[in-house]
Order: structure tokens, then sequence, then C-alpha cells
């Protein structure tokens, strides 16, 4: 039998490319040959971050790179995401449809045909290609299922009217709080529970319509692969798959960088494929910084890779974090803040220095894994969150935007590992559920509860277990699947 040829493409930020980057290890360690297509602005910073080698031979792992359309930035600033799903959407199918004629043409040195489209939902031009070339068309869905619910909701939403707002008010007047009675599987939620692009008051708001675009695209597919476990989203997969009439199968294979850890010893991996995808560079010292302290007394501050605070919202975490007493690492990217970079006011720096690190990326899951780590103030992004279960770790939930909102109200309300935090930032808020989690009632019932879910994510990745079982599925059928 030929070998496959998968086209790997990830939507061009951190939380889309990690878990694309994983799962195309794993499929490499299984014998499929392939080709993991970043844009050109990541390329770079990958290179600039230490983390691709752009020299390295690796055996049947490509890499390749395609414009993003936008124009040319400052490497470390963050892209705005609308403007990129707006690019990407109109601008990457030529590039990628030359990219895949010349692997194609060049036998040998493009190895075997791309006979497999494995592509973020997001990048839809990735389903024009997998048409043209009439090869299966599956998407890896980097967000939880109830995310995918969500967006299954947007053009509901248009039709009863809820959205596009008729007035910007609507945004804060307690509209959100409007309950929302006829999603399956998900009781009890509000506006404000799903993903927030639907938040506008633009008919032809580029998120809304680009969400409702892929979902319309997902029963279509020939398999959607998702970076979930069973035990946490069981009835929610099962709801997505049986209303919406997919028509290729689902395979829940998360969390796949555990799976990735079991499956391929870091010894193997590295001899195969040496590059990782961390878009900044990694500060390694803080596990050293973090050997000093008691088991469960730090708490780890993150807002992830795409976060941006207003100074105001900085200083409030800083003071709240200040006055709460405990230990802190406190990861401030270059770009975390609008405006004015240096926003921390001198006297938190002297008042907090024995007891705070501050970084400007850290290894998260190696940090989340520290047994000094007691909790983690988190944006609330889906990998965080799984990386965080992952570790037992419990969660302080801020969630900015997009799905973050969503797997708030699942952590704190449904699987109850998170403590709930006021999206307008208080210093007094801060360090009151900081002390609750660290020191209350409350932040023991979390942690008993991320601890028990910790076990279960565990046993998914184990032989035999749910995700386990999934991949080895995904894998034999990814080997024969046709149009
Ligand atoms: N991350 C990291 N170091 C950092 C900050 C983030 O390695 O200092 C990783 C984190 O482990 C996660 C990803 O970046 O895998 C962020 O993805 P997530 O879905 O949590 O949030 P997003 O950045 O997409 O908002």
């Amino acid at each position: 039998m030929r070998k496959p040829h998968a086209l790997c493409l990830p939507f061009p930020t951190q939380g889309h490319i990690t878990p694309m980057l994983h799962l195309a290890k794993l499929l490499h360690s299984r014998g499929f040959h392939i080709t993991f297509v970043n844009t050109e602005f990541n390329h770079h910073r990958l290179i600039k971050s230490a983390a691709l080698d752009p020299t390295a031979q690796m055996d049947g792992f490509m890499f390749e790179r395609i414009p993003d359309g936008l124009p040319a930035q400052e490497i470390n600033a963050t892209q705005s995401i609308p403007e990129l799903c707006a690019s990407v959407t109109k601008n990457c199918s030529a590039p990628l449809r030359q990219l895949v004629m010349r692997l194609n043409g060049e036998r040998g040195a493009g190895g075997p045909p791309v006979n497999l489209m494995v592509r973020d939902a997001v990048m839809i031009c990735g389903q024009k290609v997998a048409d043209d070339l009439n090869i299966p068309d599956v998407v890896l869905w980097t967000m939880s299922t109830y995310t995918m619910m969500g967006f299954f909701q947007f053009e509901e939403l248009v039709r009863r009217g809820y959205t596009p707002f008729t007035d910007a008010t609507q945004f804060s007047n307690g509209y959100l709080n409007t309950p929302v009675d006829w999603i399956p599987s998900m009781p009890d939620i509000c506006l404000k529970d799903l993903p927030t692009f639907f938040r506008t008051t633009d008919p032809n708001d580029i998120m809304l319509n680009l969400c409702i675009q892929i979902a319309h695209s997902l029963p279509k597919l020939s398999a959607i692969i998702i970076n979930t476990l069973d035990e946490l989203e069981h009835e929610i997969i099962h709801a997505t798959a049986t209303s919406f009439n997919f028509k290729g199968p689902s395979y829940a294979v998360g969390p796949i960088y555990q799976l990735l850890q079991i499956q391929l010893p870091q010894s193997q991996l590295h001899s195969t494929i040496k590059s990782n995808s961390n878009l900044w560079e990694e500060e390694m010292g803080c596990l050293d910084w973090l050997d000093r302290f008691d088991p469960a007394s730090v708490v780890y501050v993150n807002f992830g890779s795409i976060t941006v605070l207003t100074p105001e919202q900085v200083k409030e975490f800083a003071w709240g974090l200040a006055n709460c007493n405990h230990p802190f690492v406190w990861v401030i990217r270059p770009d975390l803040v609008s405006g004015e970079s240096a926003v921390l006011p001198p006297s938190f720096v002297d008042q907090t220095r024995e007891r705070s690190l501050l970084a400007g990326w850290v290894p998260q899951k190696q940090v989340l894994g520290h047994p000094s780590i007691g909790a983690f103030l988190t944006h609330c992004g889906w990998n965080s969150m799984l990386e965080s279960i992952c570790s037992g770790v419990p969660m302080l939930c801020w969630p900015f935007f997009a799905d973050q909102v969503t797997n708030c109200r699942n952590a704190c309300q449904l699987w109850r590992v998170g403590l709930e935090m006021e999206s307008k930032v208080r210093r007094d808020e801060v360090e009151g559920v900081v002390r609750e989690m660290m020191e209350g009632e409350k932040g023991k019932q979390v942690k008993q509860k991320v601890g028990e879910l910790k076990v279960s994510a565990r046993k998914a990745i184990e032989m035999g277990g749910s995700s386990h079982s999934s991949f080895e599925k995904l894998v034999n059928d990814l080997r024969v699947m046709k149009r």
C-alpha cells in the first residue's frame, strides 16, 4: 500500500498550531508522510524562538509555508483575529493549491502524492483544495465540543433575531443573560455562555459569518478529530454529531499532547522531529525557581497567546496578587498589554520581589506539572484548560473572548474545577478569589474535583482508554479513507 501523505494546515495562532503539530507527530509515528504548513509570519517567529531549525532534515516530515496575506508586521505583535481570519479565508487558497501542485509534481522530494487534507476548521481555504484534489477533507477541531455546538447555533441566533444586536447597549445591559433553551445537551445556558463571535451589531461581521460558514462545512467533512476526551464531553459529542447529521465519523482523541507523550517517549520523538510550536522563546528558569516553594502554594497566572490587557487591568491584577500574599508566577508576553509597555508599578515589584516571578513565555505544561503550583489564573483557552485538568490544577477563570466564555461556564458550573471571576478586574476581587482558592472551602472542593478529572484524563489516553482507542481507530480509518 502507498504511504499516506497528510497535508496538515493549522489556523496560524499558538492554540491551534500546537495541537495540530502534536497530531502530525502522532500520524508521522504511524507511518504517514507529513507536510506541515505554517504561514510565512509564523515560520519566522518559530525560527526566532528556536522552535524550528530550518536546516534540520526530518525523514518524511516536511515544513512548508504560505503567506497569510496580511501586511508585514512586527514579529512580536499578536495579529488581530478577525483580520487574520478574513485574510487567510480570502488569500490562502491559491498559494495552498500551488504548494500541493509543487509537492505532487516533485515526486520523491515532495513525498508520495498528497492524499489527505487535515486542516483546522477555521481554514476553510483547505476545503477548496481538498475538493479540487478529490481527497478526504478532515478537520482537527482544536476547541471544545460545547464550542462546536455553540457555532452551530449562530444561524439560529440570527433567525430568531438575537443577533445582530439592535444597539450597542446590548453588549452590557443584561441582554447577555437572556436564556437560550433550545440547544441539545446544553440546558441552563444564556447568551453570555456562547462563543462571543455573535456579539455584533453588524450583519456583515467577519467572525459571525465565518462561524456560520464553519458550522455549514462540518457536517460535510470526511471526518472530525476533536481535541477533547469522552469523559468530559460524552453527551455533547453525541448530540452534535446526531443533531447535525455528520457525514463522517468524529474521533475524540484528546488531550492530544498527552496522547503524544504516552505514545512517543521524548527520546524517540526528538530523534526524528526536533521542532516544537512555541512562537515565543521559553524561559526554562522558572522551573528551578518553583523548586523552592511548598507543594501547591504558588499561583500561576497566564492569559495565553492572544489576550491583550489594558494597563488598568494589569494594575488591578497586580495589586490583587500582591495583596493576597501567596507566591505567584505571572507570564507577561511582550505584547500582552495594549499601549505603554512598563505598566507594573515599581512599588508592586518591590513589594512582591521575594515571592513573584515575572516571565515572557514559559513551558506551561511543565509549570502546571510542577508540584508547587496550587492554582491557575487563566483566560480559559481550551488548551490551557485541558493542560490544567491533566495536571490536577484548579482554575481561577477570567475568560477574555471567543470560546473562553463557554469553557469558563463549563469549568465552573459543569465540571466544577474552577472559580469564576468577574470580567471587570478589581484588585479586591482578585485577592478574594485567590484566597478562596488557596485557603477556603470552595477551593478544597474544586481541588478534589480536578484531581478526579486528572485521573479520568490519564485513563483516557492509556491503552484501552477512550482517547487511545479513538486514536487507533482514526489511524486505521485514515489509511484507507476515500472521498
Ligand atoms: N503557552 C505556553 N507558554 C506560555 C503561554 C502559553 O506554552 O507562556 C501555551 C499553552 O500551554 C497552550 C497555548 O500556549 O498550549 C495557548 O493555547 P490556549 O488555547 O490555552 O489559549 P490561546 O492562546 O489560544 O488563547
